[in-house]
């Protein structure tokens, strides 16, 4: 069926799911890392594009800036831009897309003929949530926010770690109402499908990598015996 098939046998596309604060970002750096498929974070898309000043970027920032999420349209055409280059032709780990069930439709367009697709939603009570996200810290140079604890300089460039100016416990709280409004409908789209798991991310980050690695190995080893996904 898939074209794709020959020159990618095992080929896996991967979408992680997760409010803010639940640590889907790490757990899918990781799944990048031990699978050797690229990650592909919307939300480094987005930043590399607002620095660089291109129209996209600058659009994106815009809407950022007024607090509210970047549209559909932006969205879907940075993500399809990205998974039509050479390295994500063999599989991927997606890290802040599909976000709307517009934007997963697009997603299962997009996917046609190029291996299963298997969605992973890292779930963590609302009160650990705004405990975490209230006392993040994120680079002031490269935005990264998978900044490590025991350290005062980014992983990622050195750069100093400052703790969010947006993260005050109400506009977290708020964070997480957006999030959790916007992506019910998205887990319901996805839910029935035998590829979607319900990971427990109120433990330790290795307790919760080892999940989601036997998350992903059941879902391939159906999609090996033919079940569909
Ligand atoms: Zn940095």
């Amino acid at each position: 069926m898939a074209e794709h098939e020959g020159d990618c046998p095992g080929a896996v596309n991967v979408v992680m799911l997760g409010p803010p604060g639940a640590g889907k970002g790490t757990q899918a750096e990781r799944l990048s890392r031990t699978r050797r498929l690229p990650k592909i974070s919307t939300g480094d898309i987005l930043r590399e594009a607002v620095l660089a000043g291109t129209e996209v970027g600058r659009a994106a920032k815009e809407t950022m800036e007024a607090g509210n999420l970047v549209g559909d349209d932006i969205m879907i055409a940075i993500v399809q831009d990205r998974l039509s280059r050479p390295d994500a032709r063999c599989g991927f780990v997606l890290d802040g897309f599909p976000r709307t069930v517009v934007q997963a439709t697009a997603l299962d367009r997009m996917l046609a003929g190029r291996g299963p697709l298997v969605v992973l939603d890292v779930v963590v009570p609302e009160d650990v949530l705004v405990r975490r996200l209230a006392t993040r810290r994120i680079c002031s140079k490269c935005g990264s926010n998978a900044a490590p604890e025991w350290t005062n300089a980014c992983g990622k460039c050195g750069g100093a770690l400052v703790t969010r100016v947006d993260d005050g416990i109400e506009i977290v709280r708020e964070r997480l109402k957006v999030y959790q409004r916007q992506t019910k409908p998205l887990v319901e789209y996805y839910a029935t499908r035998r590829s979607f798991s319900s990971i427990d991310g109120n433990r330790p980050p290795d307790v919760v990598t080892a999940a989601v690695d036997a998350a992903l190995d059941a879902a391939l080893d159906g999609a090996s015996r033919g079940v569909t996904l």
